[in-house]
């Protein structure tokens, strides 16, 4: 679905994303972990396009990333993307988060896109909030509804970065509770977590990275019990 070939990038000196080859099935869930730097956001920023390349290719569904204009925008409503910052607009209710982009983007009417968006924040379990403004939600309710707005685009992939490293703790599993159902739905996931239990439980792929490489690819059970390179060795050492 996703596929990336001999992607470089670079800022300034700095190469951030050093030939990368991956492909991205339909229905699989990647999980990218690496230390602080690795390039794992800059890897999904460059899926939907956040960040340029400079080498190589990166095609969804066979066809290259458009560079600007309609075709930009159509992207990114195909390609979901959850921040670590729930990024929700603070002066629109929730309802209205979740059904801008479906009407202004994808041309529905109101009542159809509120139907729509009442179904996935129920899905999420937050349909009871709708009414409410974001502020008036804790940080795991908020970034339920983040991913019910990206959801409402009907996206072919869905990218996290570290979804729930801004939470407290008894926040995140409720969020991780809706990726692992996204998972099990069959949603093409590419999640930057430093959340090894997802990991372990819905990860079809483990991708470990070190300055910009991808170093170690494996199932998260290979992975975790038998790491290959010293410097995912040294990565599970710290975080484990
Ligand atoms: P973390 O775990 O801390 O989120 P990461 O693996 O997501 O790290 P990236 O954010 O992709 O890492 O950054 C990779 C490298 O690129 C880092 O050295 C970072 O300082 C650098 N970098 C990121 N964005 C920019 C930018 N806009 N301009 C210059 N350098 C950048
Ligand atoms: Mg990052």
């Amino acid at each position: 679905l996703v596929v990336l070939d001999g992607v470089n990038k670079w800022f300034g000196d700095l190469h951030v994303l050093q030939d990368i080859n991956q492909t991205i099935h339909r229905g699989e869930v990647v999980v990218v972990i690496g230390p602080s730097g690795s390039g794992k956001s800059t890897l999904c920023r460059a899926i939907n396009r956040l960040e340029t390349i400079q080498e190589g290719t990166i095609t969804l569904d066979g066809k290259p990333l458009p560079q600007e204009g309609k075709e930009l925008a159509a992207l990114r409503a195909e390609v979901g993307m959850v921040f670590q910052s729930f990024n929700l607009f603070a002066h629109k209710t929730i309802l209205e988060n979740v059904t801008l982009g479906p009407i202004k983007v994808r041309g529905q009417k109101k009542d159809e896109a509120d139907k729509r968006a009442k179904e996935l924040l129920d899905r999420v379990g937050v349909g009871h909030q709708a009414a409410k403004y974001p502020a008036q939600l804790s940080g795991g309710q908020q970034q339920r509804v983040a991913i019910a707005r990206a959801l409402a685009m009907n996206p072919k992939v869905m990218l996290f970065d570290e979804p729930t490293s801004a939470l407290d703790p008894e926040m995140i599993k409720e969020v991780l509770d809706v990726m692992v159902d996204l998972a099990k739905q069959g949603m093409t996931m590419v999640v930057v977590t430093h959340e090894m239990g997802f990991a372990r439980t819905a990860a079809d792929r483990v991708l470990f990275m070190a300055d910009g490489a991808v170093v170690e690819e494996n199932t998260p059970e290979e992975f975790f019990t038998n790491p290959q390179s010293d410097r995912a060795k040294d990565f599970l050492g710290k975080i484990l």
